[in-house]
């Protein structure tokens, strides 16, 4: 079998167009643009090209964009100051402060004090509870791209066996809620799970959110299942230079599965698609309008 590949690139343009669609009917009927507000601290590479491309999708999708570059020392005081002038501000929807932050500032605590409601990135405490509640609230951006997938690709996911590798809170655990709600049969697995491959064997739906490197071979997942991967590894080449591989080994995982994400090219995209997705939700509900549809979980 030669899976079918899931193209992350090609739907998250897809979820975009659809944001974008409702963005231009909350302007030209209540004269209201979605806005996002996006704070970095500190000069970390690989934030900085994120927080620019967040920055960039957002204008094109018709939003206003606002970021806030912090010096890496700014003390605690003033990063949560500002995010309670953002929390007040009327025109600000959606509020991601780019993670990691540096070590003296508590991530918990700064990610609490951003408005549940206009936490886009779904990691307040508040947030987590609903989700786990099965109430309505603001999800995670990966774990909400890997559920619109799978919907898209299978229509119901209701009683299949799916298998979370990974149980972060930005990801694995998110993601295994998910999952639940839609009535899978859930299995987390983590570094301490005895026999793994088997574990993996009996899943219809294989999500890998680990950061290790083809850590998943084929002969772990089950003929036609759907592989989700969620890794992003940078390898270096034999012939020199660098590459970008995932969790799973894409080669001998897409022999027997029935359909597979790329990587890139699968998650990745889905993951900012779903971030504009979360902040014309936030904005609906902030205004008391009709959420777009197909855009949540
Ligand atoms: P974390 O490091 O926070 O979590 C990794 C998880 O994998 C842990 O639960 C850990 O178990 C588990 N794990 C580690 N080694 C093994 C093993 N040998 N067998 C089974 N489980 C293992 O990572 P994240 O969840 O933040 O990210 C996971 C991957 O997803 C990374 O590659 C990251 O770059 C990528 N990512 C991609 C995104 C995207 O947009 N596509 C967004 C976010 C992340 P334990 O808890 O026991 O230590």
């Amino acid at each position: 079998m030669t899976a079918k590949v899931i193209d992350g690139k090609a739907f998250a343009a897809t979820v975009r167009g659809k944001v974008a669609v409702h963005v231009s009917r909350l302007k030209a009927d209540h004269n209201i643009t979605p806005g996002l507000a996006v704070v970095l601290v500190g000069e970390d590479p690989a934030s900085q090209v994120y927080v620019r491309s967040k920055g960039k999708m957002t204008l094109e999708v018709g939003m206003k964009s606002v970021e806030h570059k912090l010096d890496i020392e700014t003390p605690e005081a003033d990063l949560l100051a500002l995010i309670e002038q953002l929390n007040n501000d009327p025109e600000i929807h959606g509020i991601l402060v780019q993670l990691p932050l540096p070590k003296h500032l508590n991530e918990d605590l700064v990610i609490n004090s951003i408005s549940p409601a206009k936490d886009v990135d779904g990691f307040h405490i508040s947030n987590v509870g609903l989700l786990s509640t099965g109430q309505k609230s603001m999800v995670p951006c990966t774990p909400l791209g890997c559920l619109m997938m799978l919907r898209d690709h299978h229509g119901s996911i209701s009683g299949m066996n799916a298998v979370v590798i990974g149980r972060s809170n930005i990801v694995g655990k998110p993601m295994a809620q998910l999952l639940l709600n839609d009535s899978c049969t859930v299995t987390i697995a983590h570094s301490r799970t005895k026999d793994l491959p088997d574990v993996v064997r009996g899943a219809d739906i294989v999500i890998a959110a680990v950061g290790r490197p083809e850590m998943v071979p084929g002969d772990w997942i089950k003929k036609g299942a759907t592989v989700i991967d969620v890794g992003i590894n940078r390898v270096e080449k034999p012939e020199g230079g660098t590459r970008l591989v995932g969790d799973v080994d894409y080669a001998s995982c897409a022999e027997v599965a029935g359909a597979i994400t790329p990587v890139p090219g699968g998650v990745g995209p889905m993951t900012i698609a779903c971030l504009l997705a979360n902040t014309v939700t936030a904005c609906s509900r902030a205004n008391g309008l009709v959420e777009p549809e197909g855009l949540t979980a």
